[in-house]
């Protein structure tokens, strides 16, 4: 999560400890984390290691394995007193890093964290009373009224080392990612899509950023993730613009998510309102056969498609598109939330656990937020509001090229039917819509509003 140089506090601190000494870098590459992770992220972490190591001008020292035994293990080699890293905040990495900490100190080594991915880490910003928000609005003003350091001013004078002996792991050979396409990986990267967006989108950036068919957002997402760009930098830039305004609440948006996963680990796997844990699913061979149409891009419904078939053509979906085909699988499909969580994980670039979960339970209206489940997104309007012409369902659905204009939202009222090849409505948004409120009136026991 901390793949720069630049603006990077842990760095800049073990440079001046090493007091000339010198700083080796290392990677442990953690089969915890590699083995879940998916061909596509673990193409962009090979990549952005690869462009890291290019920049630093010394080889990145890689060990694969536990990195438990292999932190200390490369220190002792080394006889580093110190070993400096980011903190983590995740439920994996903060266990991880405890017991990386424990064995150090068995040997009389310290571990020492400085920083994290965030402007302002998880835990920092809570209510007078001590207690975590559990709601947006008030949580960004707090984070606001908190602040955040300046970034580390220039990338600090490092006296890089080589490892004493040659590491015996190799790098893991890059996933095949078919036609998939990553856009630039790496910390000089980032910096250019960043100086890009801040000179040419921040402006309409708040006008333009909901729309799915034109390229209204940053596109920083997966730089943010792997820490290629920290937040700080980009904060630092920021004025008060009405585009510069609203990225900045995008950003706590992220710090949010990361603290609500602090403070409650249990809802990267649980929703977070116990009351809704019950709502009944759809299981079974059907279910596996929508979830199957669903993740193909197959539903019917062009909106919902050309969003999933973006994530496998890119890694990527625009944040529209994402709240859409979420809330189709959950509330159209009535599948629980976790399943869709898993592909997206699987296929995104930036795909994060804080942002991921939350932002499937806040559309399932089991999160934290104030989206009712009652709020059902329905696919045809979203796309005509989003996608006014239909351009970005022509980008990604190609059955439907030919289909011109806002038509292309409804292709099963076209004369004659959907274009061959592309299928009809797997289901009827309007029923299910009134199945998904009648589940979750059951599971609350309660009437739900009506908005
Ligand atoms: P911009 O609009 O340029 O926003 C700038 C940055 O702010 C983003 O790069 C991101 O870091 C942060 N941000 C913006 N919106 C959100 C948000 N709602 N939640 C958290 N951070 C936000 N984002 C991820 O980074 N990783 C994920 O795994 C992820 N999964 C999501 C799943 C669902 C179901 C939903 C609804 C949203 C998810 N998001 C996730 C949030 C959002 O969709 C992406 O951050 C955004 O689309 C990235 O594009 P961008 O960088 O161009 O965003």
């Amino acid at each position: 999560r901390d793949l720069r140089v630049q603006d990077n506090p842990a760095l800049c601190l073990a440079a001046d400890a090493s007091a000339g000494a010198g700083v080796l870098p290392l990677f442990v590459l953690d089969d915890a984390l590699w083995a879940p992770a998916g061909p596509v992220r673990r193409a962009y972490l090979l990549r952005s290691l690869r462009e890291l190591a290019g920049s630093l001008g010394v080889p990145l020292h890689l060990r694969v394995g536990d990195p438990v035994r292999e932190v200390p293990r490369v220190a002792a080699e080394l006889g580093a007193r110190e070993v400096h890293c980011a903190a983590d905040f995740g439920p994996y990495g903060s266990r991880r890093d405890a017991a990386v900490e424990h064995a150090l100190a068995d040997a009389g080594r310290a571990l020492v964290r400085t920083g994290s991915p965030y402007a302002v880490s998880p835990g920092r910003v809570t209510k007078p009373d001590g207690s975590a928000y559990r709601v947006f609005t008030p949580f960004f003003r707090a984070w606001s009224a908190h602040g955040w350091r300046a970034p580390a001013s220039a990338p600090p004078a490092v006296r890089w080392l080589e490892a004493p002996g040659r590491s015996k792991d190799g790098w893991p050979a890059e996933p095949d990612l078919g036609d998939l396409r990553l856009p630039g990986v790496g910390e000089r990267a980032a910096h250019e899509r960043w100086r890009q967006f801040a000179g040419t989108g921040l402006a309409r950036y708040g006008e333009l950023r909901d729309r799915a068919d034109r390229p209204g957002t940053s596109g920083l997402s997966a730089a943010l993730r792997w820490g290629e760009i920290h937040p700080r930098t980009l904060l630092a830039e920021l004025g008060n613009g009405p585009g510069d305004i609203v990225l900045r609440k995008e950003l706590a948006w992220r710090e949010f998510y990361a603290d609500v996963l602090h403070q409650s680990p249990g809802s990267a796997r649980a929703s977070l309102r116990p009351e809704l844990a019950g709502m009944e699913h759809e299981r079974g061979t059907g279910a596996d056969a929508h979830f199957r149409a669903w993740a193909d891009g197959r539903t019917g419904y062009p909106f919902v498609d050309a969003g999933m078939r973006q994530l496998q053509a890119e890694g990527w979906m625009h944040i529209r598109v994402r709240m859409v085909v979420a809330s189709f699988l959950v509330k159209d499909l009535h599948q629980d939330w976790t399943r869709g969580a898993r592909w997206f994980m699987r296929w995104l670039r930036d795909g994060d656990l804080a942002s991921n979960q939350h932002g499937w339970q806040w559309v399932a209206g089991t999160g934290t937020d104030a989206a009712p489940y009652h709020r059902v997104f329905n696919p045809v309007l979203q796309g005509r509001r989003f996608d006014p012409d239909g351009d970005y369902v022509r980008r990604y659905v190609p059955e439907l090229r030919e289909v011109a204009g806002a038509a292309v939202h409804e292709p099963w009222q076209l004369p004659g039917g959907p274009p061959d090849g592309y299928p009809l409505p797997v289901v009827d948004h309007h029923e299910e819509r009134v199945v998904a409120l009648e589940r979750y009136a059951r599971a609350t026991a309660g009437a739900p509003r009506e908005t």
